[in-house]
């Protein structure tokens, strides 16, 4: 018997690729192939598409009550599905179930945000805006969307898109991340159960192949992707070639800024949960702790002190941080943290030590802290998407804001102080999409929007919220004259309003 294929869903069943492209899915906490996942080559990508188009016409006519009963029902089936959900997310994440139940809520939240797509929908409306003329403003569904997702939040991310994608009466093709693919078709049965029509949600698996397909394919209207910074801003440019609308969220490298004046325990607990918490594979983590003058030293000891109490091991067996996504990576990682070393950082806690709690040779670096770490350093340049943890020490908080605006990412950051006033001033000036005061990791409530700044989105138009909302509809005004004697006559003259 083969490896067990995960294949694609569409029209309403899972079914094989038509190519013999395939990829591994691996447990990261064991190291052992746990399956295969089908790589999509251009007939499947056409299927995906023609039966995205085909149920198009269907779901944008079917009125919003019953489109918002589905959103309901999915709603309520997501939520007795999170256990399952979030144990197929450790089982190819890694992250600890816990972690991944978080997740599961998070995009729950996004469902109960679009559960009141009506309200949302409603366009203005004006009443003798010229004399018998009435306008009114409608926003429509664009047709088939595309929603590209990563792999370090497969549940939460395409979540961010897809119910308001629905509930505006689009339908969408949904790539998932070849390396943990199994979560989206659990997704997909969900929306069935729910009594989503076929076709209107698909799940199209693949790699370079499938999204090169969707950004070119015609009868995509629209494309929301999320992923790293230099596949960001290539989804960006060529589905704009394409003609479509495009949101790309990319990569991040999170400050956190610590005042003298700070509490250092409270701000050692968020540092360990914002840089470690699922192994640092978090877009909003926090990688750098920007300490200013005399704060530093105490934290450092208090992170540290930290960071040496986690407990790094399987998933599933109640540890503080899982595994990374794969060997590959974590090699890539543990570099990262030679190279820090070699330029001179000090290594005050060293993961690459860690003795797992795991059986097989699963893909662990254990928390680690580099403290003394420069600008110039290739771990402070680059997101490094691990569990580390890079300490740069300022003197002055203006020296800190200037690193933070520095910086080409714009994802999100946070200050810790006691002082109302540094706070609104750093949340006037910094130059990031998301902030949080004495908050680490500020990921806004479904009814605000998600995006970074800067290399971190391409694109003008955030994640769910008002944003999503407005990405997936266009606008329309009407402008109505009923017939009347009154409106008789010739006039070839620009209308008036009067
Ligand atoms: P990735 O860019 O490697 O992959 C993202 C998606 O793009 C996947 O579906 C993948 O199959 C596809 N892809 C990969 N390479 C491609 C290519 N050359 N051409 C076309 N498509 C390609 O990202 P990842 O490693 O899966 O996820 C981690 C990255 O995502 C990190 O950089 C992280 O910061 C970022 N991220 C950002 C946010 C955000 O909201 N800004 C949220 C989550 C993750």
């Amino acid at each position: 018997m083969g490896a067990e294929i995960v294949g694609h869903w569409i029209g309403g069943a899972e079914t094989a690729g038509e190519t013999d492209r395939a990829a591994d899915v691996f447990d990261p906490a064991t190291g052992k192939v746990a399956r295969q996942v089908a790589l999509a080559g251009a007939a499947d990508v056409d299927r995906a598409v023609a039966a995205a188009t085909g149920a198009f016409p269907g779901w944008r006519d079917t009125p919003i009550s019953r489109r918002t009963r589905v959103l309901f029902a999915f709603r309520q089936l997501l939520d007795e599905a999170k256990d399952e959900l979030a144990e197929a997310i450790t089982a190819e994440h890694g992250k600890v179930v816990s972690d991944a139940q978080g997740e599961v809520a998070r995009g729950l939240e996004v469902v109960e945000f679009a559960c009141g797509i009506g309200h949302l929908l409603k366009g203005g409306h004006t009443e003798n805006a010229s004399t018998g003329v009435d306008v009114h403003a409608t926003r429509q569904p664009l047709g088939p969307v595309a929603v590209i997702s990563p792999f370090n939040f497969p549940v939460m991310v395409p979540l961010w898109f897809v119910p308001i994608a629905i509930a505006a009466g689009n339908t969408v093709v949904l790539k998932p991340s070849e390396k943990d693919p199994s979560a989206a078709l659990l997704l997909a049965r969900l929306w069935q159960r729910a009594g989503l029509p076929d076709g209107v949600f698909t799940v199209l698996n693949g790699d370079k192949e499938a999204v090169d397909g969707l950004l070119d394919h015609p009868d995509i209207k629209a494309v929301s992707f999320v992923g790293s910074t230099p596949v960001a801003r290539y989804v960006h440019q060529r589905a704009s070639a394409a003609g479509k609308r495009v949101q790309a969220l990319g990569g991040a490298k999170n400050h956190m800024v610590v005042l003298p004046d700070a509490d250092v325990d409270l701000t050692a607990d968020a540092a360990i949960n914002a840089g470690f918490g699922s192994a640092g594979e978090r877009c909003m983590a926090i990688s750098v702790v920007v300490a200013v003058g005399s704060v530093a030293d105490p934290l450092v000891a208090a992170i540290a002190e930290r960071a040496r109490g986690l407990r790094t091991g399987d998933g599933r067996r109640g540890c503080d941080m899982g595994p990374l996504i794969t060997g590959a990576h974590r090699d890539k990682v543990t570099g990262y943290v030679a190279s820090g070393e070699q330029a001179g950082a000090t290594v005050v806690v060293d993961g690459r030590d860690v003795e797992p709690d795991a059986d097989g040779s699963g893909f662990f670096l254990g928390p680690t802290l580099l403290d003394h770490v420069t600008p110039a350093m290739s771990v402070y340049t680059d997101e490094i998407f691990g569990p580390v943890l890079s300490v740069v020490r300022v003197e002055t908080y203006a020296e800190a804001v200037a690193l933070v605006n520095g910086n080409p990412y714009g994802n999100g950051t946070a200050i810790f102080t006691n002082d109302g006033g540094a706070a609104r001033r750093f949340a006037n000036e910094i130059e990031v999409g998301m902030v949080g005061v004495n908050v680490p990791i500020p990921v806004p409530v479904a009814y605000y929007s998600f995006g970074g700044w800067k290399d971190s989105l391409f694109g003008d138009t955030h994640a769910h919220g008002t944003d999503g909302v407005h990405f997936f509809t266009r606008g329309k005004v009407v402008t109505s004259r009923w017939p009347d004697d009154g409106h008789r006559g010739v006039d070839l003259g620009f209308p008036r309003n009067d």
